[in-house]
């Protein structure tokens, strides 16, 4: 039976279901960017993967607009909609850990925070992001880049398998061995192939690590940048980290007369033993006076709250992102112009390293499009007050543009905007194509479509008989 109203949806799940009228509409309506202000007809907190599937169901047959959110973190707001439904995972965090074959399975709402604390007690780790209230689902479904990515590879590359919904409102199995195509497609393709309901992990041993940022004079800048790119090309895949455009918040590290000013920073992570860290991190000290720094041996989940109070949920965002293969002088002279405007505390430009065991991979063993890359380049622009908005946007289209001829037409999907749909082709590479077909495969009407959309092929749809398959449980 297929719900027809929000009401007869609330006698058919178990978790709330939240219409315009109910308490707590505008809370379960909001996403973590606060420039998006949508309204939703009806948000469907699931309390389990049953909750999902009916609320696809409820969606497709009755020919609603479908958002999906996990962390809620998309910058284009992908985990809300206007006049549809949104199924919002933020209920379905549960994490299960097994030491012996050094894997987690979380569900599809789990953030990193939740995901870090719950390994880091077995002292492993698998790459994720860098900021501890982004969601693993969405950002693993895109790539997944962080201070691990070196040693460890994207978070796709770590993903074992996945519980998914399919816009039929049927649960399958992905991985290698089960519906493979579709396991693929997940490791890159974003959002558009079904809800993950829970995603295993493959983890690596990850305790303490030596950590910290560290800020140089923003005349050093080039210098910085110049230095990273050389180092990062052979450091060991200990290191993690990135270079970037950072103003001084007012921090107790930070003297308090260069609160405010624009420092040129790198935050590096070394990932092995501590002690050998500390050793590592002589070269930083090297390029330049070190102006502040935090560094020292810290818990891997702790690294990942550290910069959570830059990006506090309801800030207003605008980003762009491209992938970089050669950092050469000339990109390096356009970062130091713009990198040095960043508009506040908030707005950055990270370069992301995606080389070391991201290169492991084969550029088709996973749909995500550019292993050819050095770095995964995003530029945001992010601040509470809205009337920031349009100085922040022209900022970041700015530096986006000029240093557009010395970085790939491609960009990593998550580090997207709204007004990128048109990049599709270019951000999934040579990989688009086949994408194309799966997503034909697994959603012909594409009803996964708020997302950095893969318009389906149209030949392409499973038989009855593939999709009446009962998946075998998994975890
Ligand atoms: C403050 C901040 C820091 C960030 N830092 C990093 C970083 O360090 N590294 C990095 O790689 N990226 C980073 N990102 C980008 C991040 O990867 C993307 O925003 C990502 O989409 C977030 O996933 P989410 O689940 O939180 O978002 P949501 O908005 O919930 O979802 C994003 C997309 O994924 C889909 N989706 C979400 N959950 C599921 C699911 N369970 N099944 C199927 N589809 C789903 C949604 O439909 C949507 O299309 C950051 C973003 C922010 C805002």
């Amino acid at each position: 039976m297929t719900a027809k109203t929000p009401s007869e949806l609330r006698d058919l799940v178990r978790g709330e279901v939240i219409a315009p009228e109910d308490d707590g509409y505008d809370d379960a309506r909001k996403v973590h960017n606060g420039m998006i202000d949508k309204r939703p007809a009806v948000v469907v907190r699931a309390a389990n993967a049953g909750d999902v599937m009916t609320t696809v169901r409820y969606a497709r047959d009755n020919g609603l607009e479908l958002a999906v959110r996990g962390g809620g973190h998309s910058g284009p707001g992908f985990g809300t909609c206007d006049g549809g439904v949104v199924i919002d995972l933020s209920a379905m965090r549960g994490v299960r850990v097994d030491p012996r074959a050094k894997t987690a399975r979380a569900e599809g709402g789990t953030t990193w925070g939740d995901f870090n604390a719950a390994t880091h007690a077995f002292g492993l780790a698998t790459t994720g992001g860098i900021i501890s209230t982004t969601g693993i689902a969405g950002l693993t479904l895109g790539g997944g880049v962080g201070y691990l990515t070196r040693g460890c590879g994207l978070s796709l590359d770590n993903l074992v398998s996945a519980d998914v919904v399919t816009a039929d409102g049927e649960m399958v199995v992905a991985s290698e061995t089960e519906n493979p195509d579709l396991f693929w497609a997940l490791r890159g393709g974003g959002g558009n192939f079904g809800v993950c309901t829970s995603l295993e992990y493959r983890l690596h041993p990850v305790g303490t690590v030596y950590w910290g940022p560290m800020f140089y004079e923003i005349e050093e800048a080039g210098k910085i940048l110049k230095f990273f790119d050389e180092y990062i090309e052979t450091a060991p895949r200990e290191m993690g980290g990135f270079p970037a455009f950072q103003i001084a918040p007012p921090l107790p590290f930070i003297p308090e007369n260069r609160h405010g000013d624009m420092f040129a920073a790198i935050v590096a992570c070394w990932s092995g033993d501590p002690e050998e860290g500390a050793r590592q991190f002589k070269v930083f000290h090297d390029i330049a006076e070190v102006k502040a720094e935090h560094v020292g041996p810290v818990p891997y989940p702790a690294i990942n709250g550290a910069f959570d109070g830059l990006f506090p949920t309801g800030i207003r965002q605008y980003w762009k992102g491209n992938f970089v293969k050669e950092l050469t002088d000339e990109a390096i002279a356009v970062h130091v112009e713009h990198g040095a405007k960043a508009p506040s505390v908030s707005s950055t430009m990270h370069l992301y390293p995606v080389n070391g065991a991201c290169k492991d991979v084969a550029p088709d063993a996973t749909a995500y499009g550019h292993r050819d890359a050095k770095y995964s380049m995003v530029i945001i622009a992010a601040s509470d007050n809205p009337a920031d908005d349009a100085a922040n946007t022209a900022w970041v289209r700015g530096y986006s543009d000029a240093i557009a001829p010395y970085s790939e037409t491609g960009g990593y999907i998550n580090f997207m905007d709204a007004d990128d749909a048109g990049r599709s082709k270019a951000n999934f590479g040579a990989n688009h194509d086949r994408l194309v077909r799966i997503k034909g495969r697994y959603d012909p009407e594409n009803l996964f479509h708020v997302n950095q959309n893969i318009a389906p092929a149209k030949s392409e749809r499973r038989s009855a008989e593939d999709r009446a398959k009962v998946p075998e449980p998994t975890g």
